[in-house]
């Protein structure tokens, strides 16, 4: 690529593409894309760039660059903060490259991808449909926020391609949806999806960090845009927030305009572990999936869990779509312990690897109890409704040793 978005700018040193053709693996991928070869000091790894403030040695330079942003919706350097900075710029062009995309923007964490993605797609008048398997607060966002704005939402059971094109009214501007979800990893059948949505004239809008570019890519299936929490898989430590949108140029740059004024943007410091973590990405994945799967059979096989949703496992109710456009089935295991709450607890408690905690994708296993997390504050009948059991056990797998893993489970079963 020489598009100049993929390399990291400074020093008026020559660029040096990395390689980042659509023939080398994502393995390589998100070890050199975005990053150019040679950097400043002759440093290996990106700089961090920490500036508020760019520079111009005189008025002429300034002129100059005024005049290169008036052809150009991106110059070959920064002017402030808030505009861009070239350590951001470096993670932006390796998640565009991960994800197949010709552009990405980074933002201050996975819901300001969503919240300013819905914002700058939709209009006033507008309406959009949603899964109903969606994270809680995109739900809350389409529902309740984006109403103030004459924006109306409808949502639709995941996986049920009638009700979505019966939903489809002269207005809908928007599909968004997520694959896999949380918790009962639902896997979007992008063939049907996608046909709806081109039949009708509509954009597509899927989270996927359940799944990162290394078991998906969206936007090749036909999607028009990708939504990743970096928080998760991709950042992969449990140490950093941030949030990715991916797409063609026509959306990614009005997006990253809009960023100048929404303001969510991500730090240098940030940007950096998530280029670290990215390093890594396919050889954690790979684990990640490995770890899913023993876990998922294992648990399926014991007499005390009542039931698995993995969609690795035949018993998942989109196994199929799964195996079809997944490449690995990743590390969330969601599951029922046979018995009420207390049992439940006493299990988790039990295990000495995972601990008790909110998320998922990185490194360390989470483990919770999904009524007392992430769906506390929904009523109790509502929860009930969405198959949230006060007995469902979402364990988010890190990458432990599976072996390991499997011994805690069965002596924390073997306790209840
Ligand atoms: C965590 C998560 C989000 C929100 O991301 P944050 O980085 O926490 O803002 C959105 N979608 C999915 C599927 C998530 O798991």
């Amino acid at each position: 690529m020489t598009d100049p978005r993929t390399s990291e700018r400074s020093n008026g040193e020559s660029p040096s593409p990395a390689p980042t053709q659509p023939s080398t693996s994502t393995s390589t991928q998100a070890i050199h894309a975005g990053e150019r070869r040679f950097r400043a000091h002759d440093s290996l790894t990106v700089p961090i760039v920490q500036t508020a403030v760019y520079t111009f040695g005189n008025t002429g330079a300034l002129v100059e660059y005024l005049e290169e942003r008036m052809f150009w919706d991106e110059p070959e350097r920064e002017e402030y903060g808030r505009y861009g900075n070239p350590t951001v710029r470096a993670a932006e062009a390796k998640i565009a490259a991960l994800e197949g995309g010709q552009d990405a923007v980074l933002v201050a964490s996975g819901m300001a991808a969503v919240t300013s993605t819905l914002l700058l797609m939709l209009n006033s008048g507008d309406h959009l449909i949603l899964t109903n398997e969606c994270y809680l607060s995109t739900l809350e966002f389409c529902r309740k926020f984006l109403r103030r704005f004459g924006i109306e939402a409808t949502v639709v059971p995941c996986g049920d391609y009638d009700a979505l094109e019966a939903a489809i009214r002269p207005n809908t501007r928007l599909i968004f949806s997520e694959s896999p979800t949380n918790p009962f990893m639902r896997c979007l059948d992008f063939e049907r999806l996608t046909g709806i949505a081109r039949r009708h004239g509509i954009k597509t809008v899927v989270d996927t960090t359940f799944a990162t570019p290394i078991n998906l890519r969206a936007l090749e299936l036909g999607v028009d845009v990708v939504i990743q929490s970096v928080t998760k898989y991709l950042a992969g430590h449990n140490d950093v927030m941030a949030g990715a949108i991916v797409g063609s140029y026509d959306v990614i740059t009005p997006l990253r305009q809009a960023q100048a004024m929404l303001g969510s943007i991500v730090d240098p410091h940030a940007a950096y572990l998530i280029l670290r973590g990215m390093k890594t990405l396919a050889l954690r994945v790979a684990r990640h999936n490995a770890n899913g799967l023993a876990v998922a059979r294992f648990l399926a096989d014991h007499p005390k869990v009542r039931r698995v949703w993995y969609p690795g496992l035949e018993s998942h109710p989109d196994h199929a779509v799964a195996v079809a456009t997944l490449r690995g089935f990743g590390g969330v295991v969601s599951f029922e312990i046979d018995g009420d709450a207390a049992r439940a607890h006493a299990f988790i408690d039990a295990l000495r690897i995972p601990t008790v905690g909110p998320s998922l994708g990185g490194v360390e296993s989470l483990i919770s109890p999904l009524a007392l997390m992430g769906f506390a504050q929904v009523p109790p009948e509502e929860r009930l409704a969405l198959g949230i059991r006060d007995e469902l056990v979402r364990f988010c797998i890190g990458v432990e040793e599976t072996d390991d893993l499997i011994a805690d489970l069965a002596q924390a079963l073997a306790r209840i």
